[in-house]
């Protein structure tokens, strides 16, 4: 077996078969396995995914979670049951271009000393919000965290059995692949390309999700922010420590009354909105490390297809 094409799904059964029909063009030839992994999709996905197992017994596979766990779970799920020499990842949405396999699978066979290929998005528009948001948050993970995320760097991405392997030995619940993916190191080459708007179906990711998956990104990969809030507690402790000096000194030697309601409550107001900000922060790695010491499993397999029989091909 080649190549193993890893589909994270998500109610998208309008796209299923667009994007089986494109990858099976493009793939033609190839010795290959399409592992669809539906993540708990309330329409009709699964029964999609089915109807073309049943047609194409040879190549696709899927697993079914018991519920949405999100498509970090589902590329791990993916990663986890590929049996080819290479494993790649890409959308069922169609905003990924199915061409760009060959690219990648051709980068990678010619290139013996690269281990992963990762597409990133060429025509990203930064003037919309997403876009604009998106952008500054690369940055700032880049700045905080020791793992160094490539911008606009996707999922969309290839690699060899060494990377397949050493991504899921990480085997955290709370799982942020972007960090995983460049955490684990070897050798990546970075190549462009262009998405495509989403015609069916709409995109899984609100504002919300964003937030929480941004927070995750800085969370998952750096204690920068911890540090950070020592730092300012002993800047500020420092300083404060002199002012006290300062009034005490005015109160004692000059009599100087230090008069001012405004200037206290700014002060109050100020540390206190610092001080809910940094117990958040650290409310964030504490509720991490609470929900991994749980040791839940990343996804739980409703139904699975296709893996009964060996694979040979
Ligand atoms: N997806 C998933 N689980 C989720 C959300 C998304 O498997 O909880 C899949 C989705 O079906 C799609 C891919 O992840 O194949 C990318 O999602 P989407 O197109 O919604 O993201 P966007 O392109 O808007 O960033
Ligand atoms: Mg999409």
């Amino acid at each position: 077996m080649k190549l193993s094409v890893i589909i994270p799904c998500y109610n998208e059964e309008e796209n299923i078969n667009n994007i089986y029909d494109s990858l099976k063009k493009v793939l033609n030839g190839f010795p290959y396995e399409l592992l669809f992994i539906d993540d708990g999709s309330s329409d009709k996905t699964f029964e999609a995914i089915d109807k073309l197992y049943k047609n194409d017994k040879d190549h696709v596979k899927c697993i079914s979670f018991s519920r949405n766990f999100g498509k970090e779970a589902a590329m791990y799920a993916g990663i986890k049951h590929a049996l080819g020499e290479y494993t790649c990842i890409i959308d069922a949405d169609m905003q990924q271009n199915p061409k760009y396999l060959l690219e990648m699978y051709n980068y990678l066979e010619n290139n013996p000393d690269v281990d992963q290929v990762a597409m990133y998005v060429e025509n990203r528009n930064k003037k919309n919000l997403k876009g604009w948001l998106a952008n500054k948050f690369y940055k700032l993970v880049n700045k905080i965290s020791d793992t160094k995320l490539l911008i606009d760097a996707s999922d969309f991405r290839m690699f060899r059995p060494t990377v397949k392997d050493s991504i899921l030995e990480l085997a955290e619940v709370n799982r942020f692949s972007k960090g995983i993916f460049s955490w684990v190191g070897f050798n990546t080459v970075c190549l462009p390309y262009k998405v495509t708007k989403r015609e069916k179906g709409e995109s899984k990711f609100n504002f919300k999700s964003l937030v929480k998956y941004s927070i995750e990104g800085m969370v998952a990969f750096s204690v920068k922010p911890l540090r950070f809030i020592t730092i300012v507690g002993v800047i500020t402790s420092i300083g404060s420590l002199i002012y006290i000096l300062v009034i005490l000194i005015n109160k004692i030697f000059f009599t100087v009354n230090v008069s001012g309601y405004s200037s206290m409550m700014s002060v109050i107001l100020f540390f206190g909105g610092i001080q809910i900000l940094f117990i958040g922060i650290i409310g964030e790695y504490l509720s991490k490390t609470y929900l991994e010491t749980k040791k839940r499993p990343i996804y739980l397999a409703k139904h699975k297809i296709g893996f009964d029989k060996k694979n040979i091909l």
